[in-house]
C-alpha cells in the first residue's frame, strides 16, 4: 500500500502547547498547572440534572440552535448580569464548547484575504482559525508588561480590509479583566468601521472584587456587532463536555448558523437539558468570584515566598510569573525549555507565554493555572519553593 503524498495545508501548525505539556505532565508525575481545567468535579447537582434527561429519554437530536429551555436560561443570564436581552430564538445558538463557536463564527465572517486584528498574547486557535478561513491575522502587542490594550497601535492596524478583531477579557494568559474606559474607546473606535467585534468571554464569572466583568453585551454600540462567546466547560467546572454559547444580533446570528449546522449540526442533548435544569439557581456562577479568590490568594501567598515575580490576577484562573530573578541558572533558558525543566525536574507545569505569540515572543514569564484543589496549590507551592 502507498500513500499518496498529503502536501500540508498547515505547515505552521504543531501540537497545541496544552496537548504537549498535559503529556510531559503525566510522563513526570508533575503536578500539572499547565494547561486550564480544574482537578476537581462539578457540582453533582449538575450530574443529576444530565442523568435525570438521560434516563428520561432525551438522547435524540435537539434543535440545531440549542435546547429551548438553555437559550431561554441564557438570554435570561445575560439580561440579569448585563443588562441586555437577547432573543432566545433567533440570537442564541448552543455550541460544542467556545472553540467550535470561534472557529465557527470565523468561518462566517472572513473571506479569503480579509484582516482580522488579534491582540496578543492571544489564545492560541485563534490565528490557526482565521488562516483555516483564509483570512489574514494582523497582530497587535497588548502593551508590554502590563498587557492592556493600546488603542493608538489598534487604531493603525484598521484597514478598508479589516473584517473582524478578536478580544478576550477576562484574558488568557494574562488574567487581567479590562475597563469600563477600556471598553467604551474599543466602542468609540468601532463606530465609524463595519468591523465585526468578537468577544471571547469564557471567563466572565471569574472576576475578583472590586473588579467586575464588562461584558460586550452591555455596551450598545458593542452589543449590535459583537458575537459574545462563553463556555460552560469553564463555569461550572466541565470542560470535558464541550458546551458553550454564541450570543449575537440575529442577522449575525443567522449567519453563524450556516456554518455552524455543517460544522456540528448540533450539541449534544442531555446535557443541554442538564445545564438548563441547573441554570435556574443562580448562586452556583455567583459565588464562583469567591470561590477562586480564595485559591488565587493561597496561590499567591505561596508564589510571594519564591523569587518568582507575581503580575496581576484580576479574572480568570491563571497566574503569571517572572522567572528573570530565580536563583537557579535554568532562569536563563528559553520560557519554553523553562517550562519543560520544571517539569521534569521540579514536578510543576507550567505553560510559556511565548506560546500565545504567533513569533514565539519570549518576554521571561510564564502560566500558572490555579484551578486546583488546594492540597494540589499547597503541593506545587512546595516544590516551587526550592527555586
Ligand atoms: N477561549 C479562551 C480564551 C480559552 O481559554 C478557552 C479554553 N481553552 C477557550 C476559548 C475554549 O473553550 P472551550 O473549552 O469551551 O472550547
Ligand atoms: N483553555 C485552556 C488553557 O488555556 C486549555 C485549552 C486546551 O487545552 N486547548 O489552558
Amino acid at each position: 500500500m502507498t500513500t499518496p503524498h498529503l502536501d500540508t495545508k498547515f505547515p505552521k501548525i504543531g501540537t497545541t502547547i496544552f496537548t504537549v505539556m498535559s503529556a510531559l505532565a503525566t510522563e513526570k508525575n508533575a503536578v500539572n498547572l499547565g494547561q486550564g481545567f480544574p482537578d476537581f468535579d462539578c457540582d453533582p447537582k449538575l450530574v443529576a440534572c444530565v442523568n435525570d434527561a438521560m434516563t428520561h429519554g432525551l438522547n435524540q437530536y435537539p434543535p440545531m440552535t440549542g435546547v429551548p429551555a438553555l437559550r431561554e436560561a441564557v438570554a435570561d443570564k445575560i439580561e440579569s448580569l448585563y443588562q441586555y436581552r437577547y432573543d432566545a430564538t433567533s440570537e442564541i445558538t448552543i455550541t460544542a464548547g467556545a472553540t467550535q463557536a470561534i472557529l465557527s463564527i470565523i468561518l462566517a465572517v472572513v473571506r479569503a484575504g480579509d484582516e482580522v486584528i488579534v491582540l496578543e498574547p492571544c489564545y492560541d486557535s485563534y490565528i490557526p482559525n482565521i488562516d483555516m478561513a483564509g483570512g489574514v491575522a494582523v497582530r497587535v502587542p497588548l502593551t508590554p508588561g502590563t498587557f492592556r490594550p493600546d488603542f493608538d497601535k489598534i487604531a493603525a492596524a484598521i484597514t478598508p480590509k479589516t473584517r473582524a478583531i478578536i478580544v478576550n477579557s477576562p484574558h488568557n494568559p494574562s488574567a487581567t479583566v479590562w475597563t469600563r474606559e477600556e471598553m467604551l474607546t474599543l466602542q468609540e473606535l468601532l463606530a465609524p468601521t463595519n468591523i465585526v467585534l468578537i468577544s471571547d468571554e469564557v471567563y466572565e464569572h471569574m472576576v475578583y472584587a472590586p473588579l467586575q466583568h464588562l461584558s460586550a453585551s452591555s455596551f450598545p454600540g458593542l452589543a449590535e456587532r459583537a458575537f459574545i462567546v462563553s463556555s460552560f466547560g469553564k463555569t461550572f467546572h466541565v470542560t470535558g463536555w464541550k458546551i458553550g454559547y454564541v450570543a449575537a444580533p440575529a442577522a449575525y446570528s443567522a449567519e453563524f448558523r450556516k456554518v455552524h449546522q455543517f460544522n456540528v449540526f448540533t450539541v449534544n442533548t442531555p446535557v443541554q437539558h442538564g445545564l438548563a435544569a441547573f441554570l435556574q439557581d443562580p448562586q452556583p456562577y455567583l459565588q464562583l468570584p469567591a470561590f477562586y479568590a480564595a485559591k488565587r490568594d493561597l496561590f499567591r501567598q505561596g508564589l510571594a515566598q519564591t523569587k518568582f515575580e507575581l503580575l496581576p490576577s484580576e479574572g480568570s484562573y491563571f497566574q503569571c510569573v517572572r522567572i528573570a530573578n530565580l536563583g537557579v541558572p535554568e532562569k536563563d533558558l528559553s520560557e519554553a525549555d523553562f517550562c519543560k525543566w520544571l517539569t521534569s525536574e521540579i514536578g510543576v507545569a507550567a505553560i510559556p507565554l511565548s506560546a500565545f505569540y504567533a513569533d514565539g515572543f519570549d518576554q521571561r514569564v510564564v502560566r500558572f493555572c490555579y484551578a486546583k484543589k488546594d492540597e494540589t496549590l499547597k503541593l506545587a507551592l512546595g516544590r516551587l519553593a526550592r527555586l
